[in-house]
This record gives C-alpha cells, sequence and structure tokens, in this order.
C-alpha cells in the first residue's frame, strides 16, 4: 500500500528560531520529508530567522548539516538540493527592529503566510507585536506557538492577551506535538468509528485507565530549564492532559476544530482537584557512573521532580467512580507511552476451578511500535479441561498496515495542519489556561510546604509511593516496556 498524500497550498513558512535545536531536529527534517512526500507543492519556501548573521547560502549549509544528522532515510533520496533551493534566511532580533523590512519584502501575496515561533517563550509577544506593527503577517496569517505556553494561569492569560491583541483565535496554532501522533488520532478513529468501544466507554464496564509517558533520558543539557519547570509543567498540564481529554471526553458532533475542542475543554473544567495523598512526585538517584537530578540540573538543593504519578477522578456522569493513573518520568526503566483502558472483571465466572482475574485490557501504545492491543481471554490450547488464558489481539501498525503505517512525524503532520488551515490538533486558548487552573493549586501546594521529592532509582519505574499509589486501591501499574 502507498501513503495518500493530499497536497496544500503554496506557502512562505517562517522559523522564527530556524538555527535553533528543535528547527533543526525536528522541523526543517520534517518539511523536506514532506517535500520529498510531494506535499510542499508549488512554489512554496522555508524563511529561516533568527539573531545569527548568516545568509542564504550559509543558512543552507546549516540546513544541509541537520538533514545530515536528523534527515532519515531520506536524506539520501538526492533531493536535497532542489529542496535547499526553496530555503532563505532573514537575520532577525525578536526585540529589535533591525531585519523587519527585509523580512516584509520578502513574504508574497496569495500564498499561506504562517510563522512558527521556535523560539523562548519570553519572545512569542515580542514576535506578535512586531509582525503586526510591522505589516509582515497579514489578515489571514497564521502564528505557531511552541511549549511552553505559560508557566501557570497568570502567565497564560498573559500570553494569550497579548496574542489576540494582534491575532484572532483562528490564526493562533499552539502546538502539542503529542496531538500529531499517529496512535492519539487513531485513538479518536477506534473510539468513534467502531460500534465496538463506545457502549464501554464509561463507569459501568471500565474498571480505571492508566496514562504512562515513560523516557530512559535524564535532563542532560537542559538541566537549568527543567529545573524551573519539572515533570508537572513540563508533561502533565500539556501533554498528559490532552492524552486524558481524547480518551475521556465526549463524541464531538463532527471531527471539527471547535467542536473537539469544545468537548476537551469540558473534560478539563470536570476534574476534581488533586489531594496531596493523590500524588507522588520523585527525582531520580545517582546511580553507577550516572549522575542524579540534582547533579545534571546543576542545583543540589533542587526540590524538582522528575517524576511524577497521580490519581485523578472526573465529575460526570460517565465518569463517575472511576480512577485515572498518570505518571510520567525521566530515567525509568524504558521508553514507553501507553494508554490502557482497563475493564471491569466479569461479575460471574461460569468456569469451575477459574481462579485468576481475567481482564480486557485495551492498550494504546505511542512509542515505541505505535498500536493498539486488545487482551482478551481465551481457552489455553490443548487437553484437560477449560483453562483460560489471556492473550493479546494485537494490532501494531507496522505489522498491519505495511508503507500505509509508515505516517509522518507529528511536527511534519501538525505544520501541514496549519498550512490546510486545520486547528483540530491544537489546543485553543480556553483549554491551555483551563489545564492551568487545575493545574497551579497542586503546585503551589507543593510550594507552600515545601514538598520534597522521594528519591528513585534510574532504570526503575519511579518512586515506592508511586506503586503504593495504586497498589492501595487493589490495582497495579503495568509494566512499562520498551
Ligand atoms: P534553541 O535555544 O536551540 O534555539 C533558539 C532559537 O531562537 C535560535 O535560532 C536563536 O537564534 C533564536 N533566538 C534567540 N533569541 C532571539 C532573538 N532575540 N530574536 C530572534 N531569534 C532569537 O531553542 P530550541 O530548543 O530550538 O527551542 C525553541 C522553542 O521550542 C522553545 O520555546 C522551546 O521551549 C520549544 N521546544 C523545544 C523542544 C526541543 O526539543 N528543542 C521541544 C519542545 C518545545
Amino acid at each position: 500500500m502507498v501513503s495518500r498524500v493530499i497536497p496544500v497550498d503554496t506557502f512562505d513558512l517562517v522559523i522564527f528560531g530556524g538555527t535553533g535545536d528543535l528547527a533543526r531536529r525536528k522541523i526543517l527534517p520534517g518539511l523536506f520529508r514532506r517535500f520529498i512526500a510531494g506535499q510542499m507543492t508549488g512554489e512554496s519556501r522555508v524563511i529561516g530567522a533568527a539573531r545569527s548573521e548568516l545568509d542564504d547560502a550559509g543558512y543552507r549549509d546549516l540546513v544541509c548539516e541537520a538533514i545530515a544528522e536528523f534527515g532519515g532515510a531520506e536524506k539520501d533520496s538526492g533531493r536535497l538540493e532542489e529542496f535547499l533551493a526553496r530555503l532563505h534566511y532573514v537575520p532577525i532580533d525578536a526585540t529589535g527592529e533591525g531585519g523587519w523590512s527585509d523580512l516584509r519584502d520578502l513574504m508574497r501575496d496569495g500564498v499561506v503566510r504562517a510563522f512558527y515561533f521556535s523560539v523562548a517563550p519570553s519572545l512569542f509577544g515580542a514576535l506578535a507585536e512586531r509582525l503586526h506593527s510591522n505589516d509582515v503577517a497579514g489578515p489571514d496569517a497564521r502564528i505557531v506557538v511552541e511549549k511552553p505556553f505559560g508557566r501557570d494561569l497568570g502567565g497564560a492569560r498573559e500570553l494569550n492577551a497579548t496574542l489576540a491583541s494582534h491575532f484572532d483565535e483562528r490564526q493562533i496554532y499552539r502546538i502539542d506535538h503529542y496531538l500529531g501522533k499517529e496512535t492519539v488520532q487513531n485513538l479518536m478513529a477506534i473510539r468513534f468509528g467502531n460500534v465496538l468501544f463506545e457502549p464501554l466507554w464509561n463507569s459501568h464496564y471500565v474498571d480505571h485507565i492508566q496514562i504512562t509517558v515513560a523516557e530512559t533520558v535524564g535532563v542532560g543539557g537542559r538541566g537549568s530549564y527543567y529545573d524551573k519547570s519539572g515533570a508537572m509543567r513540563d508533561m502533565v498540564q500539556n501533554h498528559l492532559m490532552q492524552l486524558l481529554c481524547l480518551i475521556a471526553m465526549e463524541p464531538p458532533s463532527q471531527f471539527e476544530a471547535d467542536a473537539v475542542r469544545d468537548e476537551k475543554l469540558k473534560v478539563i473544567r470536570a476534574l476534581q482537584p488533586v489531594e496531596p495523598h493523590q500524588i507522588v512526585r520523585g527525582q531520580y538517584d545517582a546511580a553507577a557512573g550516572a549522575a542524579s537530578y540534582r547533579e545534571d540540573a546543576e542545583n543540589p538543593r533542587s526540590f524538582t521532580e522528575s517524576f511524577v504519578a497521580l490519581k485523578l477522578g472526573i465529575s460526570n456522569l460517565r465518569w463517575a467512580g472511576v480512577p485515572f493513573y498518570l505518571r510520567t518520568g525521566k530515567k525509568l526503566k524504558a521508553r514507553s507511552s501507553e494508554i490502557a483502558v482497563v475493564f471491569k472483571d466479569l461479575p460471574h465466572s461460569m468456569f469451575e476451578g477459574d481462579e485468576k482475574r481475567h481482564r480486557n485490557i485495551l492498550s494504546i501504545r505511542l512509542q515505541p511500535n505505535e498500536g493498539i492491543d486488545l487482551q482478551v481471554t481465551i481457552k489455553e490450547p490443548g487437553p484437560g479441561g477449560m483453562r483460560l488464558v489471556d492473550v493479546p489481539l494485537d494490532m501494531t501498525f507496522a505489522d498491519a498496515l505495511g508503507d500505509e503505517a509508515e505516517a509522518p512525524d507529528a511536527y511534519e503532520r501538525l505544520i501541514m495542519d496549519v498550512i490546510r488551515g486545520n486547528q483540530t490538533l491544537f489546543m485553543r486558548g480556553d483549554e491551555v489556561e483551563a489545564a492551568w487552573r487545575w493545574t497551579d493549586p497542586i503546585i503551589e501546594g507543593w510550594e507552600a510546604r515545601s514538598d520534597v521529592p522521594k528519591l528513585y532509582e534510574q532504570g526503575s519505574s519511579g518512586p515506592e509511593d508511586a506503586q503504593m499509589l495504586i497498589h492501595r486501591d487493589g490495582r497495579r501499574w503495568r509494566d512499562i516496556r520498551g
């Protein structure tokens, strides 16, 4: 099977911070892959804009190196020169006045104009203002805003207000790359495209839901940035919250940006406050030859968490009484992201002597090996009576769909959605604020009582207390498997 590529309109995409890490690792290699796939049609161009004093040729060299390093198999496609010819560069300081008229002169009428803010969040406001005051953007332009979107409700509100004074909400694309992942969208296809699951997707049949995003890496070179943020701000408020919304939301009336985002917002608004005993924070300890979190963060007195596990409830008819267990952390035993819907036990087993608890579990794997499996109970093959065994009905996309499963990376997909003008997979301003409104009291509580994170062993599943969090409810975490 060959992937279907839907062409997009001709565009000028300006990447502010076009020489930075995110641009080099994700955005530019992603655009190159879309170019090869035939999606960067017409005379579309990419314009790097950053503080470095480069010209077009210098920028093309930089992008060439980035693609050699991060471009995957496509770097050998023989089409790099063609792609590089579409690149331009304008030196610009987001906080200064130089360079803006050059950028304005370069922009063309009659094509989609998009501006990717791949710079520190402290510059988002300055960029929005200058795009507007220098008349670079135009009424139909789109801006793409990276995370983090504020570090609390006050900051997010301020940023929303600044952006709103220059752009309409329909022009603002707040990116959360988790929403661009193939499996995350598949989650909606599975829930709302099949008759099988939706009737069971409620407190009558679901025992609990687990969401795990586990990383093996530490904070490494991002230590000082991360130390001001922590797992709650860096992962839970955005990525895990978005996954939770898609799992828990009511069916939107249509697959359309505001219909989907309205339902996600209702979930966030229905989240119960989290009590201190429902949440565990952790920090990775030193290991043989490996630095501790505090050493990585270069802050010997840091109380920032590199791990968090929590139990939360949703106050609505569908989910009353169903716990959601979320956890995320660094330096854990495997790199693995999974959503598991654990269904309730059968109320009665007719199979005599079958003492084991058999459960249907729908597991949605985001990484590695994106796919879905459903644990079902069957008869163990062979003679000797009715012994039951749990087996997975596995659908690893790469096996089931072949080439078709080679979906674009999340960033590529989301950038193409920006060009198409499709905001479905981007966060709306009120969603982000609602997520902070729920997160802020938790973080404020930690700060008020100088909460000290529990140390955990590198390569483990997190602190012992995180096990207790779920064990005391008579449940257990799923194994973190790579
Ligand atoms: P970076 O420090 O590597 O790059 C920053 C870029 O901004 C550089 O191109 C630099 O020249 C430019 N810049 C700095 N000051 C400027 C100014 N005054 N005017 C114009 N340009 C200026 O940062 P990064 O890691 O690429 O991150 C960029 C954004 O993406 C940040 O908001 C970050 O939080 C977000 N983000 C990054 C990653 C990642 O993996 N790197 C992941 C998620 C989100």
